[in-house]
C-alpha cells in the first residue's frame, strides 16, 4: 500500500526554484532513501513533507488523503514525524523532558507508555540518563534523542535528515542498525543521507536529488552498483 505519495511538487524560497516537480513515493513497511550532494534539495523535500515548508505547486498524499494544505503539527498526529537534520533537540531540557516533547499527538496515558517503552528499549542509553540535560550529551546521544523523540508520537513514517551527520563511526554504525530496527518494528522510514553507502545498503528503494530534480530510482541494490552513482556519491570511481 502507498503510504505517502509526492506528486509535481515544486518549492520556492522566495524567487528560486529548489525543488523542480518531482514525485515518487513511500509504500508501506520500506525504508526509502534520497541521496544528494549538498544543496540538491534534500532538507527541502523533508521540510515539505512535515509541513513546514509549502510547496508552490504539487501535492502530497498520505494514506490516501490530500496533506498539502495540512499544518505540520496536525501532520504529526496523523504518523508523519520527522527528526530534524542538526538534531533540533532542546538543550536545557532533559532527556526526559525532550522525549516528552513528542508525546503531544498522542490520545491516551497508555499510548504515551509504550512510547516510553519502544524507545528504551531501542536506546537503552536514553533510559539511562533521563535526568541528563540533552545539550550536554554527546553527538551521538543527541541524535538518538532526536530519533526517540520523532518517535514519541508512533509515527506510522518517520523523515530522517542525515541523522549520521558528524558523527564518530562506531555511532554511525550503531544509528543505522537502529533505524533498520525501527522498520522491522513496522514504522516506514524515509531516510536522506549524504553517508550513501550505509544508507543504499539499507534502502528498499531510493532515489537521487540533483539540483531539485530527480535524476535516478532504483532498489538500494541498484543504485548501489550504479556506476554514476559510485564515481558520484560512494567515492569511488
Ligand atoms: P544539505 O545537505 O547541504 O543540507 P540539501 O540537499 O538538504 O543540502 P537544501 O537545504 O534543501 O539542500 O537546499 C536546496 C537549495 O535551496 C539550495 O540551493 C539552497 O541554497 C536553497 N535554500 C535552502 N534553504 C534556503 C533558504 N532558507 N532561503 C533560500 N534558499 C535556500
Amino acid at each position: 500500500m502507498t503510504l505517502l505519495e509526492l506528486k509535481d511538487i515544486s518549492v520556492h524560497y522566495g524567487r528560486i526554484k529548489a525543488i523542480h516537480d518531482i514525485s515518487f513515493s513511500v509504500e508501506e513497511g520500506e525504508i526509502v532513501t534520497l541521496i544528494g550532494a549538498n544543496g540538491a534539495g534534500k532538507t527541502t523535500t523533508m521540510r515539505t513533507i512535515s509541513g513546514l515548508l509549502q510547496p508552490s505547486s504539487g501535492s502530497i498524499l498520505f494514506d490516501g488523503q490530500d496533506i498539502t494544505k495540512m499544518k505540520a503539527h496536525v501532520r504529526v498526529v496523523h504518523g508523519i514525524s520527522q527528526a530534524p537534520e542538526g538534531r533540533g533537540i532542546f538543550p536545557g531540557m532533559t532527556v526526559l523532558e525532550n522525549l516528552d516533547m513528542g508525546t503531544f499527538g498522542l490520545k491516551n496515558k497508555s499510548g504515551v507508555a509504550e512510547s516510553y517503552e519502544r524507545v528504551f528499549s531501542l536506546f537503552p542509553r536514553l533510559d539511562e540518563r533521563k535526568k541528563q540535560l540533552g545539550g550536554t550529551m554527546s553527538g551521538g546521544e543527541q541524535q538518538m534523542l532526536a530519533i526517540g523523540r520523532a518517535l514519541m508520537s508512533q509515527p506510522r513514517v518517520l523523515l530522517l535528515d542525515e541523522p549520521s551527520m558528524g558523527l564518530a563511526p562506531q555511532f554511525i554504525r550503531q544509528i543505522f542498525k537502529i533505524i533498520t530496527e525501527i522498520n522491522a518494528q513496522g514504522t516506514t522510514v524515509l531516510l536522506v543521507e549524504q553517508n550513501a553507502n550505509q544508507a543504499l545498503a539499507r534502502a528498499h528503494r531510493a532515489f537521487v536529488l540533483e539540483t531539485g530534480a530527480i535524476t535516478r530510482t532504483g532498489t538500494g541494490k541498484e543504485l548501489l552498483a550504479d556506476p554514476a552513482v559510485k564515481e558520484a556519491y560512494l567515492g569511488v570511481g
